[in-house]
């Protein structure tokens, strides 16, 4: 095996688990990815995308220079350009002098509303904070938002609602001390490979008992005790069933409801009407299963939930994640190790980037933007004049592409997202970008966003910058630099205190909010004495392991689990909860309920890893069908499906399987090609504004190969 000249540990650029990564290069060249056995995360572990995915940083696709449209772009017919010869390349400086003066002549014609941002779940926290704050302090607006929208908006409100904290109470691999754990609406080993083989240890090891609620038949139902395949968006209903289960028979812990709750009476009230009759009938879960389910969590010593966006992201999502608050609030399991409320964070640093602020209702560190004592601590720290800051709440992501016409949002920069592919109904999210006045990217390669921009900015991968990502259990850790950037790329933070200097220039702000910095760490520094959870996290102990906010002060050795003696709300909070059907059930038309999520190989829009050799592994969209419905749609394996919904039709081929149950198809996110989200329905929780994308109604035809030529997908080249 070839050695290397220098090893760079940092960490994994995919998912919220947050591993340990050595990368072993030569020159130029990572040839090998390794992990330490003494990682803290991943104990030497990896799945496959964090071992072999990262060589999408030397895609020739990849976009390395500053590059301008040939032809200027009009509101109403903006145009997609993948083709490079519909660019041209620019110097640095020209770039940001052109985005720096349109940005300004829009803010000055239409005013702040006018302005919003999509910031980036993969980038850094010091990139995160930077973005939210150039916006809010030179633009005046908190329409300022990023893909946690997305996934786990409803999580974050309903726990923010009952415990005044958003994040996993407790550290994933706690699941060693669980006798009883829950998982519902994540598909475990795909999302989290390396959680979940925690989880397989602690069954398999320590004998836990494992209930799955999820209406597909994941991996790890194999080692569950129990497996209730309820129907996507039932989710209250079953919870609820479970909830009125250990309120008959007395399971609850009166104690604990007694010192650390409130809300109990109503809660318990509201709950009369779900009986696990009712349950079934409406879910389709066998009703002793869901009695058995309650009181095996119930009986627990320490029982813990996990879940994931099958439980978010609906237009129930909140009440969702609510009823499974309510199940820990009256067991009384939370605030011990090896019990809470765990929502899995999807992307590397999808937690990281709302801690730093990238949200339209929260400054860093979770501060209100709505209230006045807020705004006055950044304002201090910014330089700004009292009431400079803006009290209102911003645009959330899908508002932001909703208001893209005269009299709204007529200026976009997006930061390493793609709204092409991640928003629900494309072909609305299309119609809402080609009405914007300027769009900016700035990214690694020109994705289905970027297509339609009028400058896109190369900005370097995760290995050629410094930083810190926050896992998913709350841990603050080093990305370091191991790579020089390709070409003429730059680091997002640098591109954003050029672009901003150049701003407080043209729009006469005093230049004394500070836009210099030598490092990344500094960066941190100054999001840390405010936003106080991260106080006490420095570069310097970070060097030797991540820490776990809250981290008060720098003696604090960090919080593995939280609410130990109280919650940030005072008591925990129960809410009366009702049964609110999906918004579109199935009917003769669209017989099936489509749901989307993630495979192992792939990560969400696909812009890393369809670059990658992962892309060998898994290179097209298959859809699955239980082999019941596909009985009585005379369908086998790899026959070519179209499949359409009321917005949109896909066609790629079937995969006859009972990962699926009757009655619920399944398509991956990440393909252009077969793009789930041209089906997927745009209503919204009202809450958390969080899209339904785990529910709506689809059908299924039988098509022809000639038909696999791309008829559905969201760009005209067919992949990236
Ligand atoms: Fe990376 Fe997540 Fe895989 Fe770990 S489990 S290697 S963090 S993708």
């Amino acid at each position: 095996m070839t050695s290397p000249d220098r090893i760079t540990k940092t960490t994994c650029p995919y998912c919220g688990v947050g591993c340990t990564l050595e990368l072993h290069l030569r020159g130029d060249f990572i040839h090998r990815v390794t992990s330490p056995f003494e990682s803290v995360v991943n104990h030497g572990n990896l799945c496959v995308k964090g071992r072999f995915g990262y060589d999408f940083i030397y895609s020739p696709k990849r976009v390395t220079a500053p590059m301008m449209r040939k032809t200027p772009q009009r509101p109403g017919h903006r145009t997609q350009a993948f083709d490079l010869s519909e660019w041209r390349e620019v110097s640095w400086d020209e770039a940001l002098d052109h985005v720096a003066d349109r940005l300004v002549e829009i803010y000055r014609r239409d005013g702040s509303d006018a302005m919003a941002v999509y910031s980036c779940a993969k980038a850094t926290n010091e990139d995160n904070y930077l973005l939210q704050k150039l916006w809010r302090a030179l633009f005046r607006t908190n329409n300022v938002d990023h893909c946690t929208r997305l996934c786990h908006a409803a999580s974050v409100t309903a726990l923010l609602k009952s415990l005044g904290t958003t994040a996993m109470s407790n550290t994933a691999a706690e699941v060693l001390k669980s006798d009883v754990f829950i998982c519902t609406g994540t598909n475990t080993t795909e999302n989290h490979p390396i959680i979940a083989l925690q989880m397989k240890k602690a069954i398999i090891e320590r004998g836990a008992k494992l209930i799955v609620i999820d209406p597909r038949r994941i991996e790890l139902c194999d080692l569950a005790t129990l497996w209730l395949p309820l129907k996507p968006g039932t989710n209250v209903v079953v919870f609820g069933a479970m909830a009125h289960v250990i309120l008959k028979e007395k399971l609850y812990n009166q104690a604990f409801i007694d010192a650390r709750t409130e809300g109990f009476d109503a809660f318990a009230a509201s709950m009369e009407p779900f009986t696990p009759e009712y349950a079934e009938a409406i879910s389709g879960v066998d009703r002793n299963l869901i009695v058995a389910a309650a009181r095996l969590y119930a009986s627990a010593q320490n029982g813990a939930i996990f879940w994931g966006m099958g439980i978010s992201q609906l237009s129930q999502g909140t009440a969702s994640a609510l009823g499974l608050i309510h199940l820990a609030l009256l067991t009384g399991h939370i605030g011990r190790e090896g019990t809470g409320l765990n929502p899995l964070r999807g992307q590397n640093n999808v937690q990281g980037a709302s801690d730093a602020g990238a949200m339209p209702f929260h400054y860093p560190g979770y501060m209100e933007v709505v209230k006045d004592e807020n705004a006055e601590k950044w304002e201090r720290a910014w330089n700004i004049e009292p009431g400079g800051l803006s009290r209102k709440r911003g645009l959330t992501t899908t508002e932001i592409l909703a208001n893209a016409k005269p009299g709204g949002v007529r200026s976009l920069y997006i930061m390493g997202e793609n709204p092409m592919m991640t928003e629900p109904n494309l072909n609305v999210t299309r119609h809402h970008m080609e009405q914007l006045e300027f769009l900016v990217a700035q990214d690694v390669f020109i994705n289905e966003s970027g297509a339609f921009a009028d400058v896109f900015l190369p900005a370097t991968s995760w290995a050629e910058k410094d930083g810190t990502f926050t896992n998913t259990d709350r841990r603050v850790q080093r990305v370091r630099k191991a790579l020089e950037p390709r070409g003429q790329a730059r680091p997002d933070w640098q591109i954003l205190c050029d672009l901003a200097g150049r701003l407080e220039q043209r729009l006469g702000r005093p230049s004394t909010a500070g836009w210099i910095y030598a490092k990344p760490e500094e960066v941190f520094r100054e999001m840390a004495n405010v936003a106080t959870m991260l106080k006490g996290v420095t570069y310097a102990r970070l060097e030797q392991v991540g820490l776990q906010y809250p981290v008060p002060d720098e003696d604090h050795p960090g919080t593995p689990f939280l609410f130990a003696e109280s919650f940030p709300a005072g008591r925990g909070k129960f809410f009366p909860l009702e049964y609110i059907p999906i918004a579109e059930p199935p009917d003769d038309e669209y017989p099936f309920i489509l749901t989307t999520g993630r495979l192992l190989e792939h990560w969400h829009g696909g812009s890393m890893t369809r670059n990658s050799q992962l892309d060998v592994l898994y290179p097209e969209a298959r859809f699955e069908i239980h082999p019941i419905d596909a009985a009585q749609l005379s369908l086998k394996t790899s026959d070519v499906v179209r499949v359409s919904s009321r917005r949109g039709t896909v066609v790629l081929r079937a995969n006859v399987t009972e990962k699926t149950t009757p009655g619920v198809v399944f398509i991956p996110m990440h393909f252009v090609e077969a793009a789930s989200n041209l089906l997927t329905i745009d209503v919204l929780d009202a809450q958390a504004k969080i899209p339904e994308f785990k529910a709506c109604a689809v059908n299924v035809r039988i098509a022809s190969e000639s038909e696999l030529t791309n008829p559905g997908a969201v760009t005209e080249r067919g992949r990236y």
